[in-house]
C-alpha cells in the first residue's frame, strides 16, 4: 500500500488524518490487542527447584522473587532425613509489577538426594511432572477447555554442589530421568565457596559431563540476526556462562555506602547482584525478562507434545489390540479379484458342484471332510484368510 508514504509526505491536519486513517485496514494494531488481552488475563509460570537440601534453594528463590515462600518450612534432623522420602511441595504467589500480574508457582522437592540410598529418588519428581501433563491432557480433551489451569512445570532449576568435582551419580540420574520432560537449567550452588578459576574449571567439567552422558538441558534459542549488537553480546555471554554459578542471600548489607543484597564475611562482602561476583543477574534476567516465554513454549511444543504423542500412540495401540481381541480378523479392504479370475473361479465351482450333483458323493456324516460341493468355497475362504493374515503381518 502506498498510503504509508503519503502519510509521511506532508504534515497532516486532523481532517487529513481522518482521511488517511480510513485508508488503513488497521491490522497493525493486532499486537496491541494481544498485549491488552494477555495483560488482562495475566501470566502464569511454574518453576521447580531440585537439589540436595542445604544447597541454598529456598534462599535463591527468595532472592529471585523477593518473596519468602518458605516461612513455615520445618527442617528435618539428620536422623529423620536418613529415611525421608522425596516430597513435592507447591507454593503459589500472585505478583504484580506495573499492572502485569504473574501467578508464580514454585514446586519444591525436599528430601531429594538426602537419603543414604538415593536410587531412583527422582521417581516422585518424574511422576509429578507426568501427572501435570496428564491433567492438562485430560482437561484439553474435556468439555470445558476455556479455563484450563496450566500446572505443567515450565522450568527446573537443578542445584549442583560446589564441593564436588563435577556431577555426582544422583545429578546424572536426575537429569537423565527428567530432561525429556522439563527444561532443566543446571546451577552451581553457593558459588561464593569457590574462587573464579575454580568456578571456570567446574563449569567446564559440568559441560563436558552433560555432553558425555547425553543430557539435554534447556538450550537458549538462537538470537535473531536483526537484533542489535548489544543484545547479541548479552546473548553470547548468557550462553557462555551456563551452568550459572549463583549466590543467594536473604539479607541486605551495606557495601561502599550502598545497601545491597549480599553475604557479609569477615574478609568482605559478596554481592548477589554483582556480575563480577556471580551469575545471579544473568539467571534472573534469563528466567524473568528474556526467556520466560520461550521456556513456556518449549514446555508446550516439545515436552508436552512428546507426552501427548506417546499417550495417543498408547491409546491407539490399545484400541487396536482390543478390537483384535473382539474380532480376530480385522475388517480390511481386501484386494478384489479381477473379472477374469472371478469368472474362472465361478466356472470351477459350478463344475465341481455339478459333478457332485451328478453322482459324486459327499463325505459321510461324522467324518472331518466337508461336502465335496463346498470344497471350492472353502478353498477360497482359506485363500482369503491367508491374504488377511499376510496383511496383518505386513501392518
Ligand atoms: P535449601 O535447603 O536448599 O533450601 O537451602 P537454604 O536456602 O535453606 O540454605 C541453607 C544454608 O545455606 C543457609 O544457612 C543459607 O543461609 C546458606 N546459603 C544459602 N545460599 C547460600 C550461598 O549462596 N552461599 C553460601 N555460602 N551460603 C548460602
Amino acid at each position: 500500500m502506498s498510503t504509508g508514504l503519503r502519510y509521511k509526505s506532508k504534515l497532516a491536519t486532523p481532517e487529513d488524518k481522518q482521511d488517511i486513517d480510513k485508508q488503513y485496514v488497521g491490522f497493525a494494531t493486532l499486537p496491541n490487542q494481544v498485549h491488552r488481552k494477555s495483560v488482562k488475563k495475566g501470566f502464569d509460570f511454574t518453576l521447580m527447584v531440585a537439589g540436595e537440601s542445604g544447597l541454598g534453594k529456598s534462599t535463591l528463590v527468595h532472592s529471585l522473587f523477593l518473596t519468602d515462600l518458605y516461612k513455615d518450612r520445618k527442617l528435618l534432623s539428620a536422623e529423620e532425613r536418613i529415611s525421608q522420602t522425596v516430597e513435592i511441595l507447591k507454593h503459589t504467589v500472585d505478583i504484580e509489577e506495573k499492572g502485569v500480574k504473574l501467578k508464580l508457582t514454585i514446586v519444591d522437592t525436599p528430601g531429594f538426594g538426602d537419603a543414604v540410598n538415593n536410587t531412583e529418588c527422582w521417581k516422585p519428581i518424574t511422576d509429578y511432572v507426568d501427572q501435570q501433563f496428564e491433567q492438562y491432557f485430560r482437561d484439553e480433551s474435556g468439555l470445558n477447555r476455556k479455563n484450563i489451569q496450566d500446572n505443567r512445570v515450565h522450568c527446573c532449576l537443578y542445584f549442583i554442589s560446589p564441593f564436588g568435582h563435577g556431577l555426582r551419580p544422583v545429578d546424572v540420574g536426575f537429569m537423565k530421568a527428567l530432561h525429556e520432560k522439563v527444561n532443566i537449567v543446571p546451577l552451581i550452588a553457593k558459588a561464593d565457596c569457590l574462587v573464579p578459576s575454580e568456578i571456570r574449571k567446574l563449569k567446564e567439567r559440568i559441560r563436558e559431563e552433560i555432553d558425555k552422558f547425553g543430557i539435554h538441558v534447556y538450550q537458549f534459542p538462537e538470537c535473531d540476526s536483526d537484533e542489535d549488537e548489544d543484545f547479541k553480546q548479552q546473548d553470547r555471554e548468557l550462553k557462555e556462562s551456563a551452568p550459572f554459578a549463583v549466590i543467594g542471600s536473604n539479607t541486605v548489607v551495606e557495601a561502599k555506602g550502598q545497601r545491597v543484597r549480599g553475604r557479609l564475611y569477615p574478609w568482605g562482602i559478596v554481592e548477589v547482584e554483582n556480575q563480577a561476583h556471580c551469575d545471579f543477574v544473568k539467571l534472573r534476567n534469563m528466567l524473568i525478562r528474556t526467556h520466560m516465554h520461550d521456556l513456556k513454549d518449549v514446555t508446550c511444543d516439545v515436552h508436552y507434545e512428546n507426552y501427548r504423542a506417546h499417550c495417543i500412540q498408547q491409546m491407539t495401540s490399545k484400541l487396536t489390540q482390543d478390537s483384535r481381541m473382539e474380532s480376530p480378523i480385522p475388517i480390511l479392504p481386501l484386494p478384489t479379484p479381477d473379472a477374469e479370475t472371478e469368472k474362472l473361479i465361478r466356472m470351477k465351482d459350478e463344475e465341481v458342484c455339478g459333478a457332485a450333483g451328478a453322482g459324486g458323493r459327499d463325505a459321510p456324516s461324522g467324518t472331518a471332510h466337508p461336502p465335496r460341493c463346498l470344497r471350492p468355497q472353502l478353498r477360497r475362504m482359506q485363500e482369503m484368510l491367508q491374504r488377511m493374515k499376510q496383511q496383518m503381518q505386513d501392518q
